[in-house]
């Protein structure tokens, strides 16, 4: 599952609070991921590194809302969660940011389909 429908599934089971990552039921947009994909108890800051890597790696990206660059995908997503907020953007022109650079990749739970063909 990418990790802009893991922030739309944790929405559902977390409160939302851009002040924390992921603390009594409430977290950031990265919280919700994380909480739809190991549980609200089971992670703390280190262990989201390890999960979504690419939120760590070093990559400059503009805040879509202020223009601050951030050296890390992680820095502007909390940027943006702190714009919703304060009503700066909605939570879906938030999910379209993220689209926007998240990496594109395969569910790794779902094997393709193509490979059980035979031609
Ligand atoms: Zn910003």
């Amino acid at each position: 599952m990418k990790f802009s429908d893991l922030v739309v599934l944790g929405s559902t089971i977390i409160e939302f609070d851009p002040t924390v990552y992921l603390q009594d039921d409430c977290g950031c947009l990265i919280g919700m991921a994380a909480a739809a994909k190991h549980g609200i108890h089971n992670l703390d800051d280190g262990q989201c590194w390890v999960i979504f890597p690419w939120l760590h790696e070093k990559r400059e990206l503009s805040c879509p809302v202020c223009g601050t660059v951030f050296p890390r995908a992680s820095g502007s997503i909390s940027c943006v969660a702190v714009h919703i907020a304060h009503r700066k953007i909605t939570f879906d022109d938030a999910l379209v940011y993220i689209r926007s650079i998240e990496p594109q990749e395969f569910d790794e739970d779902l094997e393709c389909p193509e490979e059980r063909v035979r031609i």
